[in-house]
């Protein structure tokens, strides 16, 4: 089996193969930081985490780099709002958002460009489509790319050009432009608004520039894999495909992956409609970071998700299975021979895993596998048909395919203050048969968020998953 992605572009599901043997470049549409991430953020940006994650699973050497929109008109009406600068109210949710990333267990990119540091490469990338025709200047000073200079432009939507954007509102400082299609490349000054002095003369630069300078700053002009939810594939990634292209004469993107909607209630989730969860709300109300993640990234990326406090549950639940998994091997002990077939399930298991996500990365398929052999193992552990190497050569295994889903317990997870000692004077109380005392540590430690379990491998604890 090799490793086959459906790229937007060509519509066609296509054996991958970068422009360097081994090395990918990857471009991920990340955050405008003007507010806190929705969960409808990180389904996508979780996407492009696993796709990184089983990418380098299968030994490529992997550069993701994401950017970060810090101006824009949504940031600067913030900005005013709040009366801080542009930067202060970017630096906070910046923050915020890479505190979300850290809690989802999302991959850091290894470049994480803020656009307001990269205003030259916008410039330079901006004065070559002047120089080629591809964009002209209005009577005030905003810059505006050329649709009509483009024969391919909608190829990506699979739009008709010349019905593009007809009928659609022109705004106030928009009526310069040649054609109603056009879209700004760089938007001269306005009074309140922040803006830069450059060679194109002063203003700021369009949101669709950004991501042409950026990519093309790290990657280079033309690389692998660009991603980003369905709702960029227009205009936002049909303009880039055109800036770029018409600057550089060469193809930008190998492989167009976009993430479809996640759902709230049936709605596509998205902040015009009001219908918000945002990570941080759900965090701090006690969710599972852990169940969360696995409710963004269990469906195929190519389907929509709907998501509700049922599917969440779900989540949980499947987490909470693999823990008392992860527990049990951990903690099993069985002096007898290795088991002869083990090995071969593994193994075997292993292909089915990766068939799954070799397959446009399927992990809905991917997890079906991974809870075939949860539940084997567990009748193994029932039955003690396992050596204690057997045990911990299976959980190894299930650590080994958690590189690319990262949904399985930390290794060593910090008991909370003074569990370690309920812990210890539950194990004396068991040992004395003293029941009533067992059972009241058992409550007090469930007090500190601590599960504790009784096995023939002793007393198991855990930490518990909240909802
Ligand atoms: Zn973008």
């Amino acid at each position: 089996m090799t490793l086959r992605f459906r790229d937007t572009l060509t519509g066609e599901t296509r054996p991958f193969q970068p422009l360097q043997a081994g090395r990918v470049g990857i471009y991920s549409c990340g955050p405008t930081v003007y507010g806190p991430s929705h969960i409808g953020n990180f389904r996508s940006f979780l996407f492009a985490d696993v796709l990184v994650r089983y990418l380098r699973y299968r030994g490529f050497d992997v550069t993701w780099v994401m950017n970060i929109t810090d101006v824009d008109d949504k940031i600067i009406r913030g900005a005013s709002e709040a009366d801080v600068s542009i930067g202060e109210l970017a630096g906070r949710w910046l923050e915020r958002f890479l505190d979300d990333a850290r809690a989802l267990r999302m991959t850091p990119p290894d470049v994480l460009p803020r656009a307001t540091a990269h205003i030259e490469e916008m410039v330079s990338l901006v004065q070559t489509l002047l120089d080629k025709g591809h964009a002209y200047r209005t009577e005030d000073g905003s810059i505006f790319y050329r649709i009509g200079s483009w024969p391919s432009y909608g190829r990506l939507a699979r739009l008709d050009p010349d019905q593009l954007r007809v009928g659609e509102r022109v705004e106030a400082d928009e009526y310069g432009k040649a054609d109603v299609r056009d879209f700004a490349l760089w938007k001269a000054p306005k009074p309140g608004e922040p803006s830069w002095d450059t060679a194109l003369g002063p203003g700021r630069p369009g949101w669709h520039i950004e991501c042409s300078a950026m990519s093309m700053a790290y990657l280079g002009p033309s690389f692998d894999i660009h991603t980003g939810g369905i709702d960029l594939i227009f205009p936002h990634h049909e303009d880039e495909i055109a800036q770029s292209e018409a600057a550089t004469g060469l193809p930008f993107v190998g492989t167009w992956l976009h993430c479809d909607h996640l759902r709230l209630g049936g709605a596509k989730m998205a902040k015009s409609t009001g219908n918000i969860s945002r990570v941080v709300e759900l965090l701090e109300g006690g969710v599972s970071p852990r169940a969360l993640r696995y409710a963004l990234i269990a469906v195929h990326y190519r389907q929509g998700v709907d998501y509700s406090p049922a599917s969440l549950a779900a989540a949980a639940a499947a987490i909470e299975r693999l823990d008392a998994l992860d527990l049990a091997l951990d903690s099993y002990t069985e002096d007898r021979r290795d088991s002869t077939d083990l090995p071969g399930v593994l193994d075997e298991n292993r292909s089915r895993f990766e068939a799954a996500m070799d397959d446009d990365l399927n992990v809905s398929a991917a997890l079906a596998a991974l809870f075939d052999l949860a539940r084997e193992l567990n009748r193994r552990i029932a039955d003690r048909s396992m050596s204690s190497a057997d045990a911990s050569r299976a959980l190894g295994f299930l650590r080994d395919l958690d590189r690319v889903l990262a949904i399985l317990p930390d290794e060593a997870p910090d008991l909370p203050a003074g569990a370690a000692d309920l812990l210890s004077q539950r194990e004396t109380a068991r040992a004395n048969r003293d029941w009533a005392a067992s059972d009241r540590l058992r409550d007090e430690l469930a007090g500190l968020g601590v599960v504790v379990e009784d096995t023939r491998d002793g007393q198991r604890w855990r930490r518990l998953e909240t909802v």
